[in-house]
């Protein structure tokens, strides 16, 4: 199984993510968590990402389809993958059809209001990067992550002015892979307003159609 999940900052890829990975043992390659961890880390590659990302803009496609590259080559990548977070643009999907043959891809949608709420609202573990959220995902203890115990935190890139360019990044340069993929006969949609576990059964029947 190879998978992508595409939709807007906010739109649930990241927690629907989780639940997917868990239950059919895929790898979860997060191109957002491992730039941040790059950061983190201070490496060479973290310095070049990081005002990009500070500002809510993409980080170049030549950074992003390396690191994808080398994290393909891991061997948890054998049983399958989730890409979450990438592709975001065009080149980067034609550079993923040379590397690897793409099963399915889903698109995460709903409205723009709701992006902004749950944005405003996300916590992320600074450990594990598992998403929860004050109204309508909260950790069983204030401030503490459910599943490792890691130290809570709001995101640098979640101010208002830099979501709202995600937003228009988004708009600009990864909108346009829904018919990139749609024209391959890949694509299926998902509204994300219901509850994660709604959201997940009816990715479920799609992954097991
Ligand atoms: P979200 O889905 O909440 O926007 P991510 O963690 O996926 O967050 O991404 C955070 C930031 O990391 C993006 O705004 C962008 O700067 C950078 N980034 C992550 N993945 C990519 C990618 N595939 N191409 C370019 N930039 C990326
Ligand atoms: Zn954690």
């Amino acid at each position: 199984m190879k998978l992508i999940f595409l939709g807007q900052p906010g739109a649930g890829k990241g927690t629907i993510a989780e639940m997917v990975v868990e239950k059919y043992g895929v790898a979860h390659i997060s191109t957002g968590d491992i730039l941040r961890e790059a950061i983190k880390n201070e490496t060479e590659m973290g310095q070049k990402a990081k005002d990009f990302m500070d500002k809510g803009e993409l980080v170049p496609d030549e950074v992003v389809i390396g690191i994808v590259e080398d994290r393909l080559k891991e061997p948890d990548c054998e049983k399958g993958f989730l890409f979450d977070g990438f592709p975001r643009t065009i080149p980067q999907a034609e550079a993923l059809d040379k590397i690897t043959e793409i099963s399915k891809v889903i698109e995460l949608t709903c409205s723009e209001e709701t992006v902004l709420d749950r944005l405003a609202t996300r916590w992320t573990c600074k450990e594990c990067s598992a998403i929860f959220n004050v109204k309508t995902k909260p950790p069983k203890e204030e401030g503490k992550c459910d599943s490792c115990g890691g130290v809570l935190y709001q995101r640098e890139d979640q101010k208002p002015e830099t979501v709202k360019e995600r937003l228009v990044e988004y708009k600009n340069k990864t909108a346009p892979l829904t018919d990139y993929y749609d024209q391959k006969g890949l694509l299926s949609r998902v509204g994300t307003e219901s509850t994660p576990q709604e959201i997940f059964s009816e990715v479920v029947s799609i992954l097991d159609a």
